[in-house]
């Protein structure tokens, strides 16, 4: 097993502290013939990632606007206290997700970041020898959950790579380094505007789309042509131009520059 872990950001649901490295081998089986099948698709705090969206809303052929307010709840994160969409459970008994089937899950191939990790979580260790932030991995282990400590010996990497993990992570982790930040920031006052815009990019590419181009935001911002056309019809450009804006916005990194000319009052403050 991995070192214990003195410090950790980013999750309240560990039972196993063990800091899991990839190379770190761990058994699990799960599918259809497993007693507990299903019961992890219940009463959960699940957050949405902004690629998660696009892609259920892709599946789904809905608007962004019509998958969140059928599918999701506003819900802030408990450490950096930033605004998130996350999956609404349905109203039943067992608050089930609203993509259980008694078959299992219907948006399979399209199921969110921490769907793919479960039961192993992403997490932040703050190594303060070094002054850096490390990722880890860690194992969630809820009693009913009878997948662990079973099966086969799997890597973290061959789980992640198995669960096509890298795929939906790699578009979101300039999105994660924002939230990241604000954690290590603490508690500080964050102003209603920037906090809306945190929410637009994160959850509605549509809204963030007519903003750029509905609103005076291009006399504003210096944006290259090239990029002007790719995000008016790629929305992972969209995203992805998004956290940089974001960024530049909420932390001042200057990665979309405003225009020179642009009288001063125009500029907006970071946090
Ligand atoms: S999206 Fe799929 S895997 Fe995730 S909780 Fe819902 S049914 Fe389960
Ligand atoms: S509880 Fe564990 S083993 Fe059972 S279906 Fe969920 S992940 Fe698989």
């Amino acid at each position: 097993m991995g070192e214990a872990i003195t410090e950790l950001k980013g999750t309240d649901r560990i039972i196993v502290p063990i800091k899991l490295e990839p190379h770190t081998k761990f058994k699990f089986t799960c599918g259809p013939g497993v007693p507990c099948f299903k019961l992890c698709c219940s009463e959960l705090y699940l957050p949405l990632t902004p690629y998660d969206i696009l892609r259920l809303r892709n599946r789904l052929k809905l608007t962004t606007d019509q998958f969140l307010v059928a599918y999701t709840e506003p819900f802030i994160l408990p450490k950096s206290k930033l605004p998130v969409a996350r999956l609404k459970m349905r109203n039943d008994e067992h608050k089930t997700c609203p993509f259980v089937s008694e078959k299992g899950c219907q948006v399979y191939e399209d199921r969110p970041l921490a769907c793919r990790y479960y039961p192993l979580g992403l997490g932040i260790f703050r190594n303060r020898d070094e002054g850096r932030n490390e990722d880890f991995y860690y194992l969630v282990k809820e009693g009913f959950c009878q997948g662990l400590d079973s099966g086969p010996e799997i890597t973290v990497e061959e789980y992640r790579q198995s669960q096509g993990i890298p795929e939906f992570e790699e578009p979101v982790l300039e999105w994660a380094e924002i939230i990241m930040k604000k954690e290590s920031l603490g508690p500080i006052d964050v102003p209603q505007k920037s906090l809306e815009l945190f929410f637009m990019v994160s959850t509605n590419p549509e809204r963030f789309r007519s903003f750029v181009f509905e609103s005076r935001f291009l006399e504003i911002y210096e944006v290259d042509k090239e990029t002007i056309e790719k995000i008016k019809e790629d929305d992972l450009a969209l995203l992805q131009f998004g956290f940089k804006w974001l960024k530049s916005v909420l932390y001042g990194e200057n990665l979309i520059p405003i225009k020179k000319d642009l009288p001063k009052k125009k500029k907006m403050k970071p946090f």
